[in-house]
């Protein structure tokens, strides 16, 4: 993948249920990862629960493994109760905030432009990096229009954003059919997506940002898939989801197979 160094993130979604079991997990990740040289290795983030973040990372601290928020709220501060800031998210110590789920997009009714106004209260944050989800559903898929909507889910999303700003942008391509199915798209499948949204990237942002920046592929990944998909010359790295919640299968996916 053309001098572009893989990330590997795992999407906790609304799990575990308590603290401990959080820990738990967090230590045997620390664990796997003590030994290794992160530095030459892909990139590694995990996604907790906000009130987890902390634990996360003092917890993996030595490890080289970052951590991140699976979302941030549309305010800065004030009346807002129950809303979480970007400005908080950063002076914790994490420096990603995924945004575009399509479990937000969908459950939550999060539209582009929300996407977009959140995208820029993270880059207000000097140290946080974005990734940003885009991704067809099964319908937009079977319909040919796979890339008429992240099309326009990347032009939405990234809008107004600056140069340097995009330098702290990965790309998460989910397909929506993918995500939670156990139905992983064909590494051809992943390939030719990583393709339509490198080149429109291209299109927007010019050809030497779209050669640098990171896609990931994210949809039922799994030790067993890991590794197919990760030879495709345009798959940078995979968002991982249910299989990020042991840390035997993470660290495999991280590891290859
Ligand atoms: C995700 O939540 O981003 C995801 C890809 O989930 P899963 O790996 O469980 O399909």
């Amino acid at each position: 993948s053309q001098n572009r160094r893989p990330i590997i993130a795992g999407n906790w979604k609304l799990n575990p249920a308590t603290i401990s079991e959080a820990e738990n997990l967090l230590k045997l990740i620390s664990g796997n990862f003590k030994n290794h040289r992160t530095l030459d290795g892909p990139e590694i983030v995990v996604f907790p629960p906000f009130p987890y973040l902390t634990t996360a990372i003092n917890e993996l601290d030595g490890t080289g493994i970052k951590v991140g928020a699976q979302n941030v709220g549309l305010e800065t501060k004030g009346a807002f109760t129950g809303e979480v800031a970007a400005s908080m998210i950063s002076s914790l110590g994490a420096s990603y905030v995924m945004l575009g789920h399509s479990e937000r997009r969908t459950l939550y009714k999060e539209s582009d432009s929300d996407i977009n106004a959140k995208v820029h209260l993270c880059m207000e944050q000097p140290n946080l990096n974005v990734i940003l989800c885009v991704g067809e559903t099964e319908e937009e898929y079977e319909s040919g229009l796979l890339k008429s909507v992240v099309d326009l889910q990347l032009k939405k999303g990234l809008m107004g954003l600056k140069k340097e700003d995009l330098k702290r942008i990965v790309v998460a391509y989910e397909p929506v059919w993918a995500i939670g199915t156990g139905k992983v798209a064909t590494s051809e499948q992943a390939q030719s997506a990583h393709i339509a949204v490198r080149g429109t990237l291209s299109d927007l942002f010019g050809v030497e940002y779209a050669n640098e920046v990171k896609i990931q592929y994210g949809g039922s990944v799994s030790p067993a898939s890991i590794d197919e998909l990760m030879q495709m010359p345009d798959v940078d790295g995979a968002l991982v989801g249910g299989a990020s919640l042991t840390a035997d299968s993470f660290t495999r996916i991280v590891d290859g197979g």
